[in-house]
Parts: C-alpha cells; sequence; structure tokens
C-alpha cells in the first residue's frame, strides 16, 4: 500500500495509473466478446419474463455451494432473502484474503463477465436495489478490469447507471467476513456482527442482503446458461462437483487447477505437475491457514466440503499449500498464528489475548500442550466469529501430527 496524502479514490487511482504503480492489466474476454457468443442472453431472457424459484431449482440441482469457503447451499440464500421485505441488496464478496487463494483473481482476470452475469441473474433473482461488489485493494488489474466492463454493461443498458457499485478493501483480513464487509460497505470500521441476525435479514443498512463469493456467481451464470449437470454430473471418490483449488508451495507449476470436488492432494500435486524437484510431501494446508496442516499420510482423503470435518479440518476457499520434507511444520503453525494475530480485529478478547497469547506459547523451544489446548477450548468456543474460532485447528493438528517437532 502506498499511501497518498488527502487521499481520495479517484486520487490513488490516478497514482496507480500515472506510470511507477500502473498495474499491468491482463487480456481477459471483454464485454463484446462475451456478449457476441451468447452471453447476457440468459439474463435478459430471465428478465423477460421468468419465474425465480425456477432458476433456484437448478442452482440447487447442480449442488452448487459458496465458494467463499463455507459451503452453504447458493440456491437457499435466495429463498432467505427473498422471505424478507425489500428494498434487498446483493454484495459481491471480492476479498479474497486467505493465505494462499487465489482462484477468484484467476476468474476475474480471463473471465469477469460471467461473475458479472451471475450477479446480475442473483440481483434479479432477489430483486436487489443496488450491487456492491467488495474488491481487495490489492488487485488493482482486476479493479481497472471491473470499472472498464461495468462502463461497457451501462453503455450497452444492460444495468443503469450506478445500479453496480465497484467498492474497495483496505488491506484487512477480517473485512473478508461477511458482516464486517458489510460494516466496511456502510463506511465504518470493518469488524464482524454478532449474529443471528444472519445478513439475508439484516444486512447492509439493516436490508436483507445477499452475498455471495466471486467464484459462486461465476458458476451461477454457467449453471443458468449450461445447465446443472456441468456440476452435478461430474464424480470423483462418491464426491459431485468441480472445485477450484489454488495450489502453492513445493509443486512443480503452482497455480488454479480446477478438479472434480473428490480430488485428494495426490490428484491435486498431480495436476500441478507433482512435486517440485528434489521435495517429497510431508504436509499439507488444504484451505487456508484456518485449515491447519494435515500430514502426508492423509493423502486419500477427497478434498470437498464435509469430508475433512472428521480430520479436524475443512476444505474452505481450497487454498492448497503444499510442503515438503524440507519445511518446518511447527514454523507453518507459527506462521499461520502470526497471521491471525495481526489480522484479528481485537473486537473480542479471546481472539484478541488469545491468539498473542498462542504466538508466544508457540515460539517456545517446546510446546506447553496443555496451556495451549486450554487456549485453544476458549477461543473455539467464545470468539465471535470465524476468525478466532478457527485458530485452534493448526494448533491442534500441528500437535497430533507432528508431536516431535513441538
Ligand atoms: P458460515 O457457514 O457461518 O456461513 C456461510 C454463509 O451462509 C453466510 O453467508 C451466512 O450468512 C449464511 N448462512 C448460514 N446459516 C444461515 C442461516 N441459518 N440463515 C441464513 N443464512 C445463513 O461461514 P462463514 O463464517 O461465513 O465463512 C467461513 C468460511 O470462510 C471458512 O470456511 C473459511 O474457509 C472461509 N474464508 C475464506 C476466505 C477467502 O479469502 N475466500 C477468507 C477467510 C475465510
Ligand atoms: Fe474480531 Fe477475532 Fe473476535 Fe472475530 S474472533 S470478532 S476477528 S476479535
Amino acid at each position: 500500500h502506498h499511501h497518498v496524502d488527502g487521499a481520495t479514490p479517484e486520487k490513488v487511482d490516478e497514482v496507480i495509473a500515472s506510470g511507477d504503480f500502473a498495474p499491468r492489466i491482463p487480456d481477459c474476454e471483454g464485454f463484446e466478446t462475451y456478449r457476441g457468443t451468447g452471453g447476457y442472453d440468459t439474463l435478459l431472457r430471465l428478465r423477460e419474463g421468468c419465474d425465480w424459484e425456477q432458476v433456484q431449482e437448478t442452482v440447487l440441482a447442480s449442488g452448487l455451494r459458496g465458494l467463499g469457503g463455507a459451503g452453504f447451499p447458493s440456491g437457499r440464500k435466495w429463498g432467505f432473502v427473498r422471505a424478507n421485505p425489500g428494498p434487498r441488496y446483493l454484495a459481491v464478496n471480492g476479498d479474497e484474503g486467505e493465505p494462499g487463494t487465489f482462484k477468484d483473481r484467476h476468474y476475474l482476470e480471463r473471465t469477469p463477465h460471467l461473475m458479472l452475469e451471475g450477479m446480475l441473474i442473483a440481483a434479479w433473482a432477489v430483486e436487489a436495489e443496488t450491487c456492491f461488489i467488495y474488491l481487495r485493494d490489492e488487485y488493482p488489474a482486476v479493479r481497472a478490469i471491473l470499472k472498464r466492463e461495468i462502463a461497457a454493461l451501462e453503455d450497452a443498458g444492460i444495468v443503469d447507471p450506478g445500479y453496480i457499485d465497484l467498492r474497495r478493501g483496505a488491506g484487512a483480513y477480517i473485512c473478508g467476513e461477511e458482516s464486517a464487509m458489510i460494516e466496511s460497505i456502510e463506511g465504518k470500521r470493518g469488524i464482524p456482527r454478532h449474529r443471528p441476525p444472519y445478513v439475508a435479514q439484516e444486512g447492509i443498512f439493516g436490508r436483507p442482503t445477499l452475498v455471495h463469493n466471486i467464484e459462486t456467481l461465476h458458476w451461477v451464470a454457467r449453471v443458468c446458461r449450461e445447465g446443472p449437470e456441468i456440476l452435478s454430473s461430474v464424480e470423483r471418490n462418491g464426491r459431485k462437483g468441480l472445485r477450484s483449488y489454488s495450489v502453492s508451495g513445493r509443486v512443480a507449476r503452482p497455480a488454479v487447477y480446477l478438479l472434480p470436488a473428490g480430488s485428494t492432494i495426490r490428484d491435486v500435486i498431480d495436476a500441478a505437475g507433482g512435486m517440485a524437484e528434489g521435495h517429497v510431501l510431508k504436509a499439507y494446508q488444504p484451505g487456508g491457514p484456518s485449515s491447519g496442516l494435515l500430514p502426508a499420510a492423509l493423502d486419500d482423503v477427497p478434498l470437498d466440503f464435509d469430508t475433512l470435518q472428521p480430520h479436524g479440518s475443512f476444505i474452505g476457499s481450497a487454498a492448497v499449500v503444499v510442503l515438503s520434507d524440507q519445511d518446518s511444520a511447527k514454523a507453518a503453525a507459527l506462521n499461520m498464528l502470526k497471521f491471525f494475530e495481526t489480522e484479528s480485529c481485537g473486537q473480542c478478547t479471546p481472539c484478541r489475548a488469545g491468539c498473542e497469547k498462542a504466538v508466544k506459547l508457540m515460539q517456545a523451544e517446546s510446546w506447553d500442550r496443555e496451556l495451549l489446548e486450554d487456549l485453544c477450548t476458549v477461543m473455539g468456543d467464545a470468539s465471535i466469529c470465524g476468525l478466532g474460532q478457527a485458530v485452534p485447528n493448526p494448533i491442534r493438528l500441528v500437535m497430533k501430527h507432528f508431536k516431535d517437532e513441538v
């Protein structure tokens, strides 16, 4: 982040565009190309008078689940939001901040209109007054793309000017938590709200709000256009659907890989060209630091929603980080905790004080397991939001699977 005195969003954009900080804008599918190949036909047909519940049925039939990481059935959210009287809002969560996650960026830099059409279909389904897109500020190229493509949508008369309101994050991980994001959109400090009420009931300015992740909306557009089978017909290891794994760490070709949802870590590593030369799989983070670390021995578990719970983990946003025999599980867990300590919003004591204490305990030569376990219980039980609640995962998993190191 470069600070600009008296910064207005326009001023910052000007400085960014002025040279030194200018982002490289990747070639992506622009409005003309997308529209020319049938893009927005689905949206325009729906707007002409379709039953939203039929579209909801299609989305439910595809099995699409929230790809920000929680895996909540996407179609069901529409019903929750519709159940509350308008005006209603839609917010796109583009604050992709989970360390190791870069799939939303991947899709926006290539096919931004799939997300935009999916967003407008969902907005149509819940009769949203305004669509807010909350984009993390670390993606200046994506912002430039979205600004340009939203302008093209306005010029083509597909949306009214101002209907899509592109907002900028400011570098806080916690603003990806949906209610903290909403506070931020409202112009306040981004801290999570208690729930209930869910944002489907009371979201932006107290109004019912539909919140979807970028990739979820990408798939809403594809499912509505190509049919629910594009997801529901894919099967592997008893799991259905597709996952976009963001793969990094000790693999030959770090990138985003779209694979069947039942893929194991071996399948994911194979897709990424195998392990990097000279490295042997030791452990992996299946879905961001909140999912902790799993040992190489658990290499036959499908990396999908629900399948990692029995192992004290979850797939989350499918941010797979591969560690090798040259890495320390203890150091990795400490790194995760330092991240949480920095990013804790500080609102509740178990998380604010707990992260700090955990870091201190984990810096010791050997860990005080009893004290750490005590801390994990308090943080898991008493933290307000998912950040504090998930902190026990890396700690407990490393104590369980990498005893010798700690
Ligand atoms: P959650 O399961 O509590 O909620 C998921 C969604 O379903 C929310 O939109 C919530 O409002 C809705 N919901 C759940 N129950 C509902 C109900 N009864 N009525 C109405 N709506 C309901 O999970 P969460 O705390 O929102 O998300 C946690 C996940 O976020 C973690 O799994 C983590 O992997 C992921 N995450 C992702 C990133 C990223 O960059 N993509 C960053 C941090 C965390
Ligand atoms: Fe903030 Fe942590 Fe509490 Fe979440 S758990 S509200 S991040 S202090």
